[in-house]
């Protein structure tokens, strides 16, 4: 379901790297605003990694929805369930997968990908129960 898997991995680990040798200031990194903080409270998803900078508690993954699917404006944080649900009902999309620490307030883009019907394809086939 999801297409143009784009990870970010290699990127978070040099910043995390610069950030360790001292190149890169913690206020760079570690400022998720009050908008970021309260949608990883609300449509985040928790996980079991500790947070890279401070290892306090376990980082949440935030998915912001661009495309304006769903009747939404674009750039909304969804639940994992609602993307889910949007993947099968609505045109292309475009996911951005924030990892957040609520006690530091470190974030970072880990992965993008692009969910949702493929333009120009067909209605799905009914399955056969
Ligand atoms: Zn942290």
């Amino acid at each position: 379901m999801q297409r143009q898997l784009v990870d970010y991995a290699l990127a978070r680990r040099s910043t995390l790297a610069r950030l360790r040798a001292g190149s890169t200031a913690l206020e760079g990194v570690c400022d998720a605003d009050t908008y970021l903080l309260r949608a990883a409270k609300f449509h985040g998803t928790g996980t079991d990694r500790p947070c890279p900078v401070c290892r306090k508690e376990q980082v949440t993954l935030v998915s912001w929805v661009f495309g304006g699917v769903g009747g939404t404006p674009s750039g909304t944080a969804r639940t994992e369930n609602e993307i889910v649900a949007l993947a099968t009902s609505s045109p292309e999309f475009t996911v951005h997968v924030v990892e957040v620490c609520r006690t530091c307030r470190w974030n970072y883009l880990v992965q993008s990908y692009v969910a949702g019907v493929p333009r120009g394809a067909t209605k799905r086939r009914r399955v056969a129960k």
